[in-house]
C-alpha cells in the first residue's frame, strides 16, 4: 500500500479552506431549482496542486468553464435558488456515483493527474465525506423542504463542454441532458431552438444514466422531480459578456416554460398530494 501525503487526509478541509457548498437566492420564488456540480476549481489545501500545472486547471477537465457567471445571473434573473459546488471535479466528481470509475480520476481526457495515483480507501473516503456528501445532503435537504411545504420544483443541472474533446470538434451551442423526464426536455429543446440561430443537441454531447451521472438519477428522477440537464459549449461562455448572453437567453426560456407548466397545471406540488 502506498501511503504518501495524500493519503493523510481524515482532515482534508481544515481551517483556510473553503467549504464546499455555494449558495445563492435560498428563499428565491422560482420552481427552478439550480445546480451545478463542476461550478469551481478549489483544491484544498492539504491536496497541494495536485500534481498539475495551473494552466490544467484552468482547462475543463478541472471545472465547467464558465458555468459559475452563468448560474449566478440566472439565478438572480429568475429569483431561483442555486445550489453549487466549489471543488474541482478532479478532487472527486459531484456528478458521478462516487463508487464508479472516474469518480476521483487518474487521467482525465489526456492528463495524468498524479494526486490522484496510489489514492488510499480513507483518502477517498475523505474527499467522498468532506466534499461530495455536503454538496448532496444540502441539494436533498432543499428538496426536502420544499415538497414538504408544496413548493413546485423543477430541478435544472448546469454544465460546460468543451468545444473539442479528445481532437473532436463538437457541433452543439447547447444540450439537452436527460434520461427519464418527458415533460421538461421537450419545452426547453422547443426554447432553445425557437431562437433560431443555435444548434441544438438533443441529449448530446451526453446523456444521463446511472453509471455516469448523479444528481439528476438521484435527485431529479428518484424524487419525481421534472429535470434536466443542460450543457452550454465553452467557447460561448469564455468572458462575462458571453455569460450574461446566455443566462439572459436562458431565463427568457426559462421564464416562458414556468408560464406554459403553470398553465397546463403540470406542476405537480408533491408525488403524495397529487396534481393541483
Ligand atoms: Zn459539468
Amino acid at each position: 500500500m502506498v501511503l504518501d501525503g495524500a493519503g493523510d487526509t481524515s482532515l482534508l478541509l481544515v481551517k483556510d479552506d473553503v467549504p464546499p457548498v455555494l449558495e445563492e437566492n435560498a428563499e428565491g420564488a422560482s420552481p427552478f431549482l439550480l445546480t451545478s456540480d463542476h461550478y469551481g476549481r478549489a483544491l484544498p489545501r492539504a491536496l497541494g496542486d495536485l500534481g498539475l500545472p495551473e494552466s490544467e486547471m484552468e482547462r475543463h477537465i478541472a471545472w465547467d468553464v464558465g458555468i459559475a457567471g452563468v448560474a449566478h445571473a440566472l439565478s438572480k434573473h429568475l429569483g431561483a435558488h442555486l445550489i453549487a459546488q466549489r471543488y474541482s471535479r478532479l478532487v472527486i466528481d459531484c456528478n458521478r456515483p462516487p463508487d464508479a470509475p472516474g469518480s476521483i480520476p487518474r487521467i482525465s481526457e489526456a492528463t495524468v493527474i498524479p494526486g490522484n495515483e496510489g489514492l488510499t480507501r480513507d483518502a477517498a473516503d475523505a474527499r467522498r465525506q468532506q466534499i461530495f456528501d455536503p454538496y448532496h445532503r444540502r441539494i436533498r435537504e432543499v428538496i426536502d423542504r420544499r415538497l414538504r411545504d408544496n413548493i413546485p420544483t423543477v430541478l435544472v443541472s448546469l454544465h460546460s463542454f468543451t468545444p473539442v474533446y479528445a481532437g473532436i470538434a463538437r457541433p452543439w451551442h447547447v444540450g439537452t441532458l436527460y434520461q427519464r423526464d418527458t415533460r421538461l426536455p421537450p419545452l426547453l429543446l422547443k426554447g432553445l431552438r425557437a431562437s433560431g440561430d443555435l444548434v441544438v443537441g438533443d441529449n448530446e454531447p451526453y446523456a444521463v444514466s446511472e453509471e455516469t451521472d448523479y444528481t439528476i438519477p438521484v435527485h431529479g428522477e428518484a424524487r419525481g422531480l421534472m429535470n434536466t440537464g443542460i450543457e452550454i459549449r465553452q467557447d460561448l461562455i469564455a468572458d462575462a459578456a458571453g455569460e450574461m448572453q446566455w443566462a439572459d437567453r436562458l431565463a427568457n426560456i426559462f421564464g416562458a416554460i414556468e408560464t406554459e407548466l403553470r398553465a397546463r397545471r403540470l406542476f405537480v406540488p408533491s408525488p403524495l398530494v397529487g396534481e393541483g
